[in-house]
């Protein structure tokens, strides 16, 4: 068995680690028994003002290395992940809390992407196309903005860490990561890899800190020319108004409210299956975790049936046996049992779970029971929050435009699920449902690592990660014109 994680996770500046200025550190706790499982710098302005100017010092050279050697340098990073996948997913289950086996999809996940990026070097594709001008040549070139701040969620935090990173770099940008503070091992452990593989110092520097002690620095530094952020609603508006201010780039992977249909001619078994993974996996720490499930009238009483009592069944521990594991931490857990008692007193029934687990192997973890609820009205709020967590809203539908509206009354527009055996309802729900990500006969899942997510309304600001287009976000175009005179020939 690997050691799961350090003691101390301290920053990764220009190469070397190293404590915050102030020699502070902040506590990093079990979410399966609430104890300290390691302790990280806890890093402020000074910080980040060092992990940007070493940034920019090692961008130049990193910049002006061919795109496809980049490539290479990241591909070392893969192979040494690759390696080291026990120890990653073995930090990941430790710091979240999930299973071992969930924690190594996660991390092969990463890897993958990585794999996908370190080609990317090989294909930073422009464009060549004509002119209307006699004899020359018109075309675009991609370039690196400068150095991107990166700042992500902890719910799956290796993918987390590489989703941005690796796009970040291949284009040629230093980057200066802010770790989630419920995730420090996992990204420190990400800089060691990198670096003992190859990564020249400074290219990616990793802050370890609080949202509002390092993360609002990094935000509002005048040297990050992109911002990249996953995390909540909230706190990327005010990072599009700060990083705004001086017209930074800006991309938001926010969160969602994601709607998953039943229609009544769905196969019920097939679409429970995908229900409670859609819902319940990760303990619904997911953007694109169902929260609306969404039946049509005919099937309701049947499908709530069987999707309450297998919610019941689902095993709840960190163990490659169980279904979920614990949430974050403990005011994570508390806010979501506040919700089902708001529920409860607007009305809703609570027909599943929605309690902490009080027995004692459990109970000084944060572990919720899972909760179906139904009985909310589709426009309050409990309905239109994102709640981040293990807790889905049942709603009845008439038929198939009762239902695609239901699933379009959301401000957040991620991901949308519906389970028909009719193609034709299939593809006019995706035509019409306002979602980034719309899925057929599936889970509300959709982030291979070649295929652009992202979401509409305040599920983000409209850029596209991963995928090719990632490029975007985090390169500049520029347009060459290359005249020619033919009679200098
Ligand atoms: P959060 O917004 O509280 O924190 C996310 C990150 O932002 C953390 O690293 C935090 O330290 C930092 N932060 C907080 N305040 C900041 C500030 N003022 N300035 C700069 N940085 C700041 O979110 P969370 O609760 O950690 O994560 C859950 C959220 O992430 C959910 O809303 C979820 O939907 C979203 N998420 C989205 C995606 C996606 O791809 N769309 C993926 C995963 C998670």
């Amino acid at each position: 068995m690997v050691s799961a994680v350090p003691e101390k996770a301290p920053n990764w500046i220009d190469g070397a680690e190293r404590p915050a200025a102030s020699g502070h550190w902040f506590e990093k706790r079990d979410p399966t028994n609430g104890r300290v499982l390691l302790r990280a710098a806890r890093s402020e302005r000074g910080d980040v003002e060092a992990a940007v100017a070493a940034a920019l010092r090692a961008q130049p050279a990193w910049g002006a290395t061919p795109a496809v050697a980049r490539g290479l340098v990241l591909l070392e990073i893969v192979k040494a992940m690759q390696a080291a996948r026990e120890e990653i997913a073995a930090a990941v289950a430790a710091e979240t809390g999930k299973s071992r086996k969930d924690a190594a999809v996660e991390t092969a996940g990463a890897i993958a992407l990585g794999l996908f990026y370190a080609s990317e070097g090989q294909r930073l594709y422009g464009r060549t196309t004509t002119s209307a001008v006699a004899h020359r040549r018109a075309l675009t070139v991609r370039k690196p903005i400068g150095i991107a701040g990166l700042i992500i969620a902890a719910n799956t935090p290796i993918a987390n860490v590489a989703w941005k990173a690796f796009p970040a770099l291949v284009c040629g940008n230093a980057a200066v990561l802010k770790a989630a503070e419920d995730a420090p091992a996992t990204a420190w452990l990400f800089g060691r890899i990198a670096h003992a593989a190859v990564l020249p110092g400074g290219v990616l520097d990793i802050v370890q800190g609080f949202g509002a002690e390092a993360g609002a620095p990094l935000v509002a530094h005048r040297d990050i020319g992109v911002v990249s952020f996953t995390g909540s609603t909230e706190v990327g508006r005010g990072i599009q108004r700060i990083a705004g201010e001086r017209l930074a780039r800006v991309s938001l992977e926010l969160g969602g409210k994601n709607p998953f249909v039943v229609a009544d001619d769905a196969d019920l078994d097939f679409a429970l299956r995908w229900a409670l993974l859609s819902a319940f996996s990760n303990a619904g720490q997911r953007c694109a975790s169902a929260s609306r499930v969404i039946v049509f009238d005919s099937v309701y009483d049947s499908f709530r049936a069987r999707f309450v009592e297998a919610a019941r069944h689902l095993r709840v521990g960190p163990e490659d046996g169980d279904d979920l594991g614990p949430v974050i931490n403990e005011e994570q857990l508390r806010s979501l049992l506040a919700a089902v008692a708001e529920a409860r007193s607007q009305g809703g029934r609570v027909l599943a779970g929605g309690e902490r687990c009080t027995d004692p192997a459990r109970r000084d973890g944060y572990y919720m029971q899972p909760a179906i609820i139904e009985g909310i009205d589709p426009d309050a709020d409990l309905s239109c929050r994102e709640l981040f967590g293990p807790i889905a809203f049942l709603y009845r539908a008439r038929g198939f435009d009762d239902a695609l509206a239901l699933a379009n009354r959301s401000p957040y527009g991620l991901t949308a699920c519906i389970h028909t055996r009719s193609v034709d309802r299939a593809w006019n729900f995706a035509e019409r449902v306002r979602a980034g990500v719309a899925i057929v006969n599936a889970g509300t899942f959709g982030s291979e690592p070649h295929m652009p997510f992202g979401g509409v309304g305040l599920s983000g600001n409209g850029t596209r990660e991963p995928g090719t287009e990632a490029l975007d976000v985090y390169s500049e175009l520029q347009d060459v014109y290359f005249n020619v005179q033919p009679e200098k020939v």
